[in-house]
């Protein structure tokens, strides 16, 4: 039965979610949660599987590959209707989605969008660290480490809003590789945030501060850096670094989808609802597509689930009600030796109420933790074993 037909047959009204990511997949978990069978779900997105992006960072080291969920098997789980193809177009006068790749359209009675951020590579002589290209050119860059041909790598996280958490990262486990073959190389991190991973709050920035110190890894906070090939200059402080290798997080731009608001730089405007401003009420953002500054996996579930609960009440398939999303970081950082769990607050762009513990104090061991998603995914890593 061709997309189009089964849309005819089926009259159940419809949640149309644009994205593949962690936000789709727990805003899709969460509307099946409070509304059970009664909407039908079409996911359209690019990809085919659901890439647990944070898990990428330990790959180049040859730690176990990043946990991949194919969106067939979500699919069938959670009775989905898969459409192949980037959403190119949102009319929200007649309630519908234009897909890129003759994918066609897809009409819908209340749509989430969550296509994540566009990375753009923040200088031309760095080595932009791609989640999804771990293979290409970063494998290598830990080749050359421990072949001893870099024995100054500098780790950048350009301005703007961004994902720095791996950047710490990628410093601590070159750090400890380095190490651990006896390798002299320096490790120096630059990034514009006033403290170590300030959006976690002071008891995490003082915990992380320290084990940067006892990695010998040096650091310059309130900082920015401007590139050339082999060196780094760090301003405000003027200092300069020459460099063998230079490793950057990617910046981050917004998705600026057609059809739908946008700030100057593409992000999605929305409420704290995850309504998006300016459209009828239909229409909500989670994730990094958002213009909520900080994009990070526990926030983009968490928008997710506010979006999911508002919409499914909209169209009358529930009564949870609207309500703000809990605007809570949490992670679970990669040490190079045991993991730290951090957890936050985020209040007016800063971390309150900073927490740092051995075990998660949430209850699960994934890398990004949503309340659907964490055993969803869980259950997902067993069965592959
Ligand atoms: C290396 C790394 C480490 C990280 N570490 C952590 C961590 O430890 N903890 C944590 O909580 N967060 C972490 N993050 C951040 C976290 O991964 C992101 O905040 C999270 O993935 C955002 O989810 P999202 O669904 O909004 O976007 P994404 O996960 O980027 O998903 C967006 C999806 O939309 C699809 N898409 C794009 N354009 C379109 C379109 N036009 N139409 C339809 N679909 C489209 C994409 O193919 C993709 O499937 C890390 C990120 C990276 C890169």
């Amino acid at each position: 039965m061709s997309a189009a037909t089964a849309a005819r047959v089926d009259q159940r009204p419809c949640v149309a979610i644009a994205g593949g990511g962690v936000a789709a997949l727990e805003a899709a978990l969460r509307v099946r949660r409070v509304a059970g069978e009664r909407p039908r779900i079409v996911v359209a997105a690019p990809n085919d599987e659901l890439v647990v992006l944070p898990e990428t960072v330990a790959e180049p080291f040859g730690w176990r590959a990043a946990l991949r969920l194919p969106w067939q098997a979500i699919a069938g789980e959670l009775d989905l209707e898969l459409r192949k193809g980037a959403v190119e177009l949102v009319d929200l006068e007649r309630r519908r989605l234009l897909l890129s790749d003759d994918g066609g359209e897809v009409g819908y009675d209340g749509l989430l969008v969550a296509t994540g951020a566009k990375r753009v590579p923040p200088y031309a002589h760095a080595t932009v660290f791609d989640p999804l290209r771990t293979d290409t050119g970063f494998a290598g860059l830990v080749r050359d480490l421990e072949q001893g041909f870099c024995r100054r790598l500098a780790i950048l996280v350009p301005p703007g809003p961004g994902w720095p958490l791996p950047a710490y990262e990628l410093a601590l486990l070159f750090a400890a590789r380095a190490h651990e073959m006896g390798i002299d190389c320096a490790v120096t991190l630059v990034t514009e945030e006033p403290a170590p991973l300030a959006i976690f709050g002071e008891r995490a920035s003082v915990a992380v501060q320290r084990l940067l110190a006892e990695s010998g890894i040096e650091t310059h906070f309130s900082a920015v850096a401007h590139v050339e090939e082999g060196r780094v200059l760090v301003q405000p402080a003027a200092t300069e670094l020459v460099c063998d290798r230079i490793v950057a997080l990617p910046r981050l731009v917004g998705p600026a989808l057609h059809g739908l608001p946008a700030t100057v730089d593409g992000w999605i405007p929305i409420d704290s609802s995850c309504r998006v401003v300016g459209t009828t009420g239909h229409v909500f953002c989670a994730g990094d597509a958002s213009a909520f500054p900080v994009k990070h996996g526990s926030i983009a579930c968490a928008q997710a689930d506010a979006a999911a609960e508002c919409l499914a009440t909209r169209l009358g398939l529930a009564h949870v009600g609207c309500h703000s999303f809990r605007a809570v970081v949490r992670a679970k950082l990669f040490t190079g030796g045991a993991p730290l769990y951090l957890e936050a607050r985020v209040i007016a762009g800063r971390g309150f109420e900073s927490t740092v513990a051995d075990t998660p104090p949430w209850g699960s061991e994934t890398k990004i933790a949503g309340e659907e998603l964490s055993s969803f995914v869980e259950r997902f890593a067993g069965q592959e074993q």
